[in-house]
């Protein structure tokens, strides 16, 4: 029995990327591997839920044409459906976010069913034209990443191999725990994402080790190289499976894409 959004199983996966640090590879890892998914033919849509709309530049949307964003949506002023646009990507469609976002936990506050506000908007037949939907989260554990976590079929952990990464793997092990026992208990841990890996650091590939001791067969095979063109191809509006397809970035986000898909159809087998 499903304990998923609605009795009936829905089409679309629901996968929030979240870490409360900043700067671990959440959006680069949300954009690229939307973008990689619709290349392999899924229909994808990208929800930015970080006020800083850094997913929603980074494919193409700009600030001045974002009328309808996540904002509204959370506001229960429009559909989900009003706030869908196509991306530089076919087959990738975009819910951006803008800077009023970061009123909404304010906003929000006083109002019953706070954190289940994504989770009532994706309640709905449009949904059902998604394979996949990916949440960016911004860096933080409040109420918009609390929304994701409620909202979601299952979470992807981008991780950077540095030296307290673990602990904050841990508070956010725990936050899942909480969402788990409070708001969502069909949620899942998809995955850990090992990301801006450098296999010259010694560092890197110990904290690579530590995490795969301590959660196994959660932690993608696949991990994603410290690579400048990744870093490189926000600026120019694009992502890096646009930008450079043959750089070892776009290859890693490729493999991480197909490594997903393999898990979906194992789970459904
Ligand atoms: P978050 O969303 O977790 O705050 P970002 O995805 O914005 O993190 O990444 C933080 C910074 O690191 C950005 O400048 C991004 O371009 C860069 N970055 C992310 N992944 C890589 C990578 N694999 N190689 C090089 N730079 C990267
Ligand atoms: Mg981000």
């Amino acid at each position: 029995m499903s304990t998923k959004l609605s009795t009936t199983r829905q089409k679309a996966d629901i996968i929030a990327i979240a870490n409360q640090k900043g700067g671990v590879g959440k959006t680069t890892t949300t954009i690229n591997l939307a973008t990689a998914l619709a290349a392999a033919n899924k229909k994808v849509l990208l929800i930015d839920m970080d006020p800083q709309g850094n997913a929603s530049t980074g494919l193409g949307s700009e600030r001045d044409n974002r009328d309808n964003s996540i904002y509204e949506i959370l506001m229960g002023e429009i559909d989900l459906a009003d706030a869908i646009v196509p991306s530089i990507v076919p087959g990738l469609f975009l819910v951006p976010s803008t800077v009023d976002l970061a009123g909404a936990e304010l906003e929000l506050v006083h109002e019953a069913g706070r954190t289940f506000r994504l989770r009532k908007a994706l309640q709905t037949p449009i949904i059902d034209d998604f394979d996949y939907i990916l949440i960016d989260c911004p860096p933080s554990l409040s109420l918009l990443t609390l929304n994701a976590l409620a909202a979601a079929h299952s979470v992807i952990v981008p991780l950077q191999c540095e030296f307290f990464a673990l602990e904050g793997l841990s508070l956010l092990l725990r936050t899942i725990e909480t969402v788990k026992a409070n708001f969502n208990p069909g949620l899942t841990i998809e995955g850990v994402v090992l990301t801006m890996f450098d296999g010259r650091n010694n560092l890197s590939g110990q904290v690579a080790n530590d995490v795969r001791g301590y959660l196994g067969q959660k932690v993608f095979k696949t991990v994603i190289p410290r690579n400048v063109r990744v870093s490189e191809a926000p600026s120019h509006g694009k992502p890096v499976l646009l930008y450079d397809y043959k750089c070892s970035g776009s290859q890693a986000y490729i493999r991480l894409a197909k490594e997903l898909i393999g898990r979906e159809r194992s789970k459904a087998a």
